[in-house]
């Protein structure tokens, strides 16, 4: 189950909720506000590195390779 961050707009207070299903009921904790706005999970973003895959260009567009050792 992810955990998403998310901030209430109408008390600006964040919070974390463990999310189930694929329409969740979150609500503010603190003022019961609808209005919040969730910014990302913290699944993912804790000491997990993506692997950059041809960030910027690599030249190669034939693999997804970083390093074309095995196409060109
Ligand atoms: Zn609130």
């Amino acid at each position: 189950m992810p955990i998403y961050e998310y901030k209430c707009t109408d008390c600006s207070e964040d919070f974390e909720k463990l999310v189930s299903g694929t329409n969740p009921d979150v609500s503010c904790p603190k003022c019961n506000s609808k209005n919040i706005k969730k910014k990302f999970s913290l699944f993912g973003m804790s000491g997990v590195e993506k692997p950059v895959t041809s960030a910027g260009g690599s030249g190669c567009s034939s693999c997804s390779s970083s390093s074309c050792k095995s196409c060109h």
